[in-house]
């Protein structure tokens, strides 16, 4: 199986997906994907173990692949794998990429600084975040992955791994890519409520794909909007879900035209959450059927899965060779 890795993402198995997963993770994946790319996509079990019990990750695994298939990802297009099938390499790789950073270069990521000083403290926060910015490099190098495309919280962790290749192949030879950022748009979908980005973390404000038709009208008819005339962030978010949740080119002119409506003082909320309610139903029964088709068969997932496993184990065993013949000589 010759292939010649140029894109890499990941994902974090840690439970059921939101609308907002998918228009800002999955979407733009299968845009790749269809634009003639042939992506690899791991499931970062790894990385999931940072703040979630392994346990619980595990049972994640196959219900994330079961979703991303559902939601259109081929395949034959997308490699699909497990992080830790090749956890040994990339602990090792992990190990050797290390050895040439410092804790004063960790500590200065600035997703690293912003979690110790704002959210969990240096004292509380385990130190598998501090390694994740190695944990990431070892991700993409061990592959020898040319591009990745991530958003802009993301741009800081890359830099760590290219500054991280160009070092090991100054002091070794040139056995990595130095990997390319491609920085995906970013796009921001706001809890309905009105409480910050939607996440699993405040449920009542956001649509997971496994709501129910009645669920997720419900949580429709209760968003926030806006008041006469006037434009939010929360009705620019609806308005972002009602025109890229695979909606028609017509429906996305009704939106347009009832904005503007809106703007000029009708009453026209309700008719706007009506054209967003019938979006919203129409591409969870969409998914959900398609769910269903996914899992018919039982041992679809894990076919897809080893064949995509083998592929990263083979090339993973390839860069572990390559890397120890540099460093140790042959
Ligand atoms: P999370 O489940 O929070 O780890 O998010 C996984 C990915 O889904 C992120 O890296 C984003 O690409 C996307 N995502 C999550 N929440 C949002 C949101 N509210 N708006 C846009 N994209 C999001």
């Amino acid at each position: 199986m010759e292939k010649n890795v140029n894109i890499l993402t990941g994902v974090r198995p840690t439970g059921s997906l939101t609308i907002a997963n998918y228009l800002g993770a999955v979407k733009p994946l299968l845009e790749l994907q269809n634009s003639g790319e042939e992506p690899l996509l791991f499931v970062a079990d790894l990385h999931a173990i940072t703040d979630y019990e392994p346990e619980q990750v595990k049972q994640y695994i196959r219900e994330l692949v079961a979703d991303y298939l559902a939601l259109g990802v081929d395949p034959e297009k997308t490699t699909i794998y497990v992080q830790s099938v090749i956890k040994g390499q990339i602990m090792t790789l992990s190990a050797y990429l290390a050895r040439l950073t410092t804790v004063a270069e960790l500590l200065r990521v600035p997703t690293i600084k912003d979690k110790i000083k704002h959210g969990q403290s240096a004292e509380s926060a385990n130190a598998l975040l501090f390694f994740y910015p190695v944990l990431m490099a070892a991700d993409i190098l061990i592959q020898r992955a040319k591009s990745i495309p991530v958003g802009e919280d993301q741009v800081a962790h890359l830099e760590t791994t290219r500054v991280l290749a160009e070092r090991f192949n100054k002091k070794y030879g040139e056995i990595f890519p130095i990997p390319k950022v491609t920085q995906v748009k970013s796009l921001r979908i706001l809890s309905l409520k009105g409480d910050g980005k939607m996440s699993k973390s405040s449920p009542e404000g956001a649509i997971f794909l496994t709501d129910t038709l009645e669920e997720a009208e419900k949580k429709i008819k209760r968003a926030q909007t806006a008041g006469d005339k006037e434009m939010t962030p929360s009705l620019e978010s609806l308005l972002l879900i009602v025109k890229m949740l695979d909606s028609t080119e017509e429906e996305q002119k009704r939106a347009d035209d009832i904005i503007v409506r809106h703007k000029n003082g009708e009453q026209v909320m309700g008719e706007f959450k009506d054209l967003a309610i019938e979006i919203v139903k129409r591409f969870l029964t969409r998914f959900q059927t398609k769910r269903k088709e996914v899992l018919a068969d039982p041992t679809y997932i894990d076919k897809v899965l080893e064949q995509g496993n083998d592929f990263a184990r083979k090339n993973a065993d390839e860069t572990m060779v390559m890397v120890e013949k540099a460093m140790y000589g042959n």
